[in-house]
């Protein structure tokens, strides 16, 4: 079968790290353009805009889109409306009415729209669903607390409106609770912590509610120093379970149960290539609604300044 022919969209932090290794090690894809104001990939025919891209390269069938979701909406529009099926970097917009708009559109033109969240492939999250489907759970707790310092040095775009600030990790956990808790979650309340010089919060406590009374409290930090926390525990009646390491390992009672290489981005592809073969999308929002709930939601508290 053909290769599907791929364009990169924003060409940074994630695409090095990631995207470039996982499609060259995918053998349904075949990298054939880039548009980035700056960034280029070698050997690789470049553009500044997506605009220019898809002129010159009418072949492609699939374009991923990396650039900070304040900036992909537009982006995603050109592609789909040229016909090409669309793999968003996470979060999948900067507002919810946007990615509806993106899924109604995919599916008048037949093509399909994958919004990635690559923590819900990681590694353990699979056999946390299952252990948590398995055993009635009393109560969740998510801690992801990281330096951003470290994690994002120089990213401007992180701390404006639409950046989303601490969320930007956070949605990550969001992604897989929303993924592996039995009953659908809502929030009950909020707190973000904005440094009195950004526009996005540095912070957040939430707690969330359902209807089968499951109660999670979560923990967002962005001023963590020394060791980084990324777990979401709960407590069951089988045990306490904790997924650790951003989703990466699997403890029960303090036993390490499960645990891989690992195999997000290749996973991402893999699924990216699977709902392009059957035709279909695959653009969950829940995570994003969490995070714009807790905009609408939560209480307002201005903390130091943060510099970078
Ligand atoms: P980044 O390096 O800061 O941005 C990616 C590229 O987007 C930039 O290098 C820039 O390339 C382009 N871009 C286009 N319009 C832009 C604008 N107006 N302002 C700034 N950059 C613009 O960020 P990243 O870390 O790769 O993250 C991009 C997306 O991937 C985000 O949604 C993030 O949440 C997600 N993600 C990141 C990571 C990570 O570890 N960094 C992990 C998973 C997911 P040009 O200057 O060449 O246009």
């Amino acid at each position: 079968m053909q290769k599907i022919r791929l364009g990169i969209v924003g060409v940074g932090k994630i695409v090095r790290d990631q995207h470039l290794p996982s499609i060259a090690g995918n053998g349904d894809f075949e990298l054939v353009a880039t548009a980035s104001r700056h960034g280029t990939v070698d050997g690789i025919p470049a553009y500044q805009t997506i605009e220019a891209m898809l002129e010159a390269h009418p072949e492609l069938d699939a374009v991923s889109l990396c650039m900070p979701p304040q900036f992909r909406y537009l982006a995603a529009h050109a592609a789909l409306e040229a016909g090409k099926h669309v793999f968003l970097e996470k979060p999948p917009g900067a507002t919810i009415s946007e990615v509806e708009d993106l899924k109604r559109m995919a599916a008048a033109k037949g093509v399909s729209l994958f919004a990635s969240w690559h923590s819900r492939y990681a590694a353990a999250v699979e056999q946390a669903k299952q252990f948590l489907k398995a055993s009635p759970v009393r109560s969740m707790k998510v801690t992801w607390k990281e330096d951003v310092r470290h994690w994002h040095p120089g990213q401007a775009w992180i701390w404006e409106p639409g950046g989303q600030g601490v969320f930007d990790p956070g949605i990550n956990a969001l992604s897989i609770l929303t993924h592996i808790t039995p009953a659908p979650l809502h929030l009950t309340s909020a707190e973000l912590e904005f440094p009195e010089n950004r526009a996005a919060p540095i912070a957040a406590t939430l707690a969330f509610g359902s209807a089968n009374g499951l109660e999670v409290a979560a923990e967002f930090d962005w001023r963590q120093t020394g060791k980084q926390s990324w777990d979401i525990e709960a407590d069951t009646e089988a045990g306490h379970m904790r997924l650790a390491d951003g989703g990466a390992k699997l403890f029960i009672d303090g036993t390490l149960t499960f645990e891989a290489p690992d195999r997000e981005y290749p996973a991402l592809y893999a699924r990216f290539a699977e709902i392009i073969k059957a035709g279909v999308s695959d653009a969950d929002i829940a995570p994003l609604i969490q995070v714009a709930d807790a905009f609408m939601l939560g209480r307002r508290k201005i903390v130091d300044a943060f510099h970078d």
